[in-house]
């Protein structure tokens, strides 16, 4: 069977390719792991071409990995065993907005900018949650890796703000899950069994997703950032605590980095918003009642004068928190997202320093804090690329802070293969069962971004 000729049937001359030079870009990405082989990618633009394309690769068994922006840094859409990329930023569709049930349903390609730049010109009381990625990153990819973005803190983790889906499994079925499954409107996703789960945290090795229903939310008018800063890594657990148990938070995170001086302290930087002037000026002045009564007074201090530069990059939708990653020369960077109870920060934080010494790294943390329970702590590693031995110290710096999550009972976000083995080497047994007679009914030929979830 010649593959290529059949997937062109599907899409056309101008949408696949097995052309070296652009299969190049499709085998490897910003992170530390190594290079990996593609045999073709391809660019659907609607639904049955995907399921063409899939029941195609079924036929064949052969592997394809879906993409939307590539931005996890973990390798998740570098094929390990070859195969096709389906690429699906060609299906960038908003389908719709609905203004009153407040969710926007979209195609699998949309970018996080896409999304924010059509809400901002045509539904300007609304917003989405966006993470930190860069913008060409997918609203769909970011969902099912469980991600967050900048109104987490208050709302949850954007994969909680799912309220509708349409997949396709390898099999050729396409499924629907939410209201959208028994009428037109994608306003919620229960109260049915919730389906999203076989698609949501699996990696692109169930199914591909091509329609989704995210929430809206709305989009108060006056926003400020206020910093407070304190060098005492015993508080930050009951910092913490405190700051989320007010309430009034709209996103939240902590940075800190060795170099400069200036930044060389740990900064709990707070977003907050507000409909009216005086509801942003009573959060203001509770967060900093809180913080000078904490602990007695005086241990966590208000940054007066934040440099109007900075100011504008916290409150940038986006913000630049990563501003305190030490990026270098060479374009290399890459993080063990951990999330880990709050309790276990302080204990992170000084065995993540230790890694950082061993590897003669400079420490540079970016933590977002998620709701009150959790924290995405991040262990960044930044590295130049065309330098072997830094990609190799990169990679057992990665190894060692993603055995320290599961030491400390958190869970690495989107982690690269090895990082899966652990959290499935530690994971209750029936579980794993569980997860691999899931697998069998989704994708019961193992051709969906194998090497992930790699059950056996
Ligand atoms: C500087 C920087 C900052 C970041 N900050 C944040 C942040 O604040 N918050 C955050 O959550 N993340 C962050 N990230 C991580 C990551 O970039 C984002 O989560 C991003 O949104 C992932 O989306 P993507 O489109 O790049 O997904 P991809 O990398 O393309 O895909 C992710 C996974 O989902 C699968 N997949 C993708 N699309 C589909 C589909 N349609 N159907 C089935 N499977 C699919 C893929 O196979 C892969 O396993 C950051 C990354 C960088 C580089």
């Amino acid at each position: 069977m010649d593959i290529m000729s059949a997937l062109t049937r599907i899409v056309g001359n101008d949408r696949v390719s097995n052309n070296p030079e652009e299969l190049f870009i499709y085998s490897r990405d910003s992170g530390a792991q190594p290079p990996r082989h593609v045999d073709f990618v391809i660019m659907p633009t609607t639904v049955d071409e995907v399921r063409s394309i899939l029941l195609l690769a079924d036929e064949f068994k052969i592997p394809i990995t879906p993409l939307g922006g590539g931005f996890t840094l973990s390798a998740l859409v570098v094929p390990n065993r070859g195969g096709i990329v389906m690429d699906l930023r060609r299906m960038d569709r908003i389908i719709e907005v609905d203004e009153i049930n407040r969710y926007a349903l979209i195609e699998a390609g949309v970018s996080q900018g896409s999304l924010k730049s059509y809400l901002e010109k045509n539904h300007p009381r609304l917003q989405h949650s966006t993470p930190e990625a860069p913008p060409t990153a997918t609203v769909v990819g970011n969902v099912l890796i469980q991600g967050h973005g900048h109104i987490s803190p208050r709302y949850g983790l954007n994969s909680d703000m799912v309220s509708g889906m349409e997949a396709v499994l390898p099999t050729g079925e396409i499924c629907r899950i939410g209201s959208c499954s028994l009428g037109s409107s994608w306003f919620t996703r229960g109260p049915l069994p919730d389906l999203s789960g076989l698609f949501i945290g699996w990696l692109g090795t169930t199914g591909v997703v091509t329609k989704l229903s995210i929430k809206l939310y709305p989009k108060p008018t006056y926003r400020e950032v206020i910093v407070f800063k304190s060098d005492d890594v015993n508080l930050m657990t009951d910092a913490i605590f405190e700051a989320t148990y007010l309430d009034m938070l709209e996103d939240f995170f902590i940075i800190n980095q060795e170099k400069p001086d200036w930044l060389n302290h740990i900064f709990y930087v707070l977003i907050l918003s507000g409909h009216f002037k005086e509801e942003l000026e009573l959060k203001k002045t509770a967060y900093k009642r809180l913080f000078k009564e904490f602990k007695d007074g005086g241990r966590v201090e208000f940054v007066e004068h934040l440099h109007p530069a900075l100011e504008k990059r916290f409150l940038d939708v986006p913000p630049l928190a990563a501003l305190a990653a030490d990026f270098r020369k060479g374009g290399g960077f890459e993080y063990t997202g951990a999330i880990l109870p709050i309790t276990k920060v302080p204990e992170a934080w000084r065995k993540g320093m230790e890694i950082f010494r061993k590897y003669d790294m400079m420490c540079s943390y970016v933590h977002q804090v998620l709701m009150g329970n959790s924290i995405m702590f991040g262990f960044n590693y930044s590295f130049n690329r065309a330098d072997e031995v830094e990609i190799h110290k990169t990679r057992k710096a990665l190894e060692e802070s993603n055995r320290l999550t599961y030491d400390l009972g958190g869970i690495v976000w989107k982690g690269e293969v090895a990082a899966q083995k652990l959290a499935l080497e530690r994971m209750d047994s029936n579980t794993v069962d569980l997860m691999r007679r899931i697998k069998k009914v989704m994708d019961p030929r193992g051709i969906m971004n194998p090497g992930n979830w790699d059950l056996g």
